[in-house]
């Protein structure tokens, strides 16, 4: 089976890396080293790993022209999906569960991919099994990112590199970033500390207040898409030592993230949280030459309907 890459109309290996560059919303603190990951060609970070994993796979020979690729996702990993096969030559299929937001169906559509709709009460899991269920079939080929190992791969290869040629000095202190997958944290933190980074990693989790008369308490926040409490196979605390957690209160991310577009980065919500948790790291670390890096995940246009929006409507 031959290894080459097909498309006669691609450009996606000719994407630039995403520019780095320095954000200092608290000018008592050092700027925050922000990687513009939104000017991915689909909008988020999530086309690194679409396109990792499916070159990879189309190398090995386990996926090829026609054949169809399926995921279990509504967010910007079916979109970035989506985008690689349009331009790989293959067929998308995203199953998503019933209620989804018409936008990201339309993206996806535009693409020449397909939706497939299960339950809303079987919620995201419902749509992972009718995927895991469709991958016994022949000519599928399952990405599968929160169990995928390439998925982290795709940041430890990409990104992190992108970041040791962009940085003064080659010089990381800490990390910081929301986790869904997992990916990003893994691969960025694993690649900064196998080029000599003494890097500090930082999960960033969002969470709301509840004020009761006797104390205050804290919960996960689930109103930060694309970030989640749950742990998936690739984020693993083993392969973060010295982890470090950046509680976010979920108003915060949201103040943050309209202060982050009003300068004219146009970002959505996860992009607040991780802004936040680089600046906590930059107070933990207490050192006016610390250099901590967070990435800025994707576009403000996929929440013109969410509470981000409100103070504008
Ligand atoms: N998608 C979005 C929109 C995010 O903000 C984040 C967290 N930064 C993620 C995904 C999580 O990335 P990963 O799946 O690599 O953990």
């Amino acid at each position: 089976m031959s290894a080459e890459l097909p498309g006669c109309h691609r450009y996606l290996n000719r994407v630039a890396p995403t520019p780095l560059v320095p954000v200092q919303l608290d000018r008592a603190l050092p700027p925050v080293w922000c990687k513009l990951e939104f000017l991915n060609p689909s909008g988020s970070t999530k086309d690194r790993i679409a396109r990792f994993i499916l070159e990879k796979a189309w190398r090995q020979g386990r996926v090829t022209c026609g054949d169809r690729v399926v995921e279990a996702s509504s967010g910007s990993t079916s979109i970035a999906l989506a985008l690689a096969c349009a331009q790989m030559g293959l067929r998308f299929l995203a199953v998503m569960p019933e209620g989804v937001s018409n936008e990201r169906v339309f993206i996806i559509r535009a693409y020449g991919g397909d939706v497939a709709f299960t339950p809303a009460a079987l919620g995201i899991r419902g749509a992972i099994a009718e995927v895991e269920r469709m991958g016994t079939e022949p000519g599928v080929f399952l990405p599968k990112q929160f169990a995928n190992p390439d998925n982290a791969e795709a940041h430890r290869l990409g990104t992190a590199r992108e970041v040791l040629d962009q940085i003064p000095g080659g010089k990381v202190d800490a990390v910081a970033s929301g986790v869904g997958t997992g990916g990003t944290l893994v691969g960025l933190f694993e690649g900064l500390r196998e080029n000599g980074c003494r890097v500090v990693p930082v999960l960033a989790r969002p969470i709301n207040l509840v004020s009761t008369h006797e104390a205050e308490c804290c919960s996960f926040s689930a109103r930060i898409p694309g970030v989640a409490d749950a742990i998936s196979e690739i984020f693993h605390p083993d392969r973060l030592p010295g982890l470090i957690t950046a509680e976010v209160r979920d108003e915060d991310a949201l103040a943050t993230t309209r202060e982050l577009i009003r300068l004219g980065f146009p970002v959505g919500p996860s992009s607040g949280l991780n802004y936040r948790a680089a600046l906590d790291a930059l107070r933990r670390l207490n050192d006016p030459t610390a250099q901590v890096v967070t990435v800025f995940p994707d576009r403000m246009e996929r929440y013109f309907t969410t509470e981000l929006f409100k103070p504008f409507v």
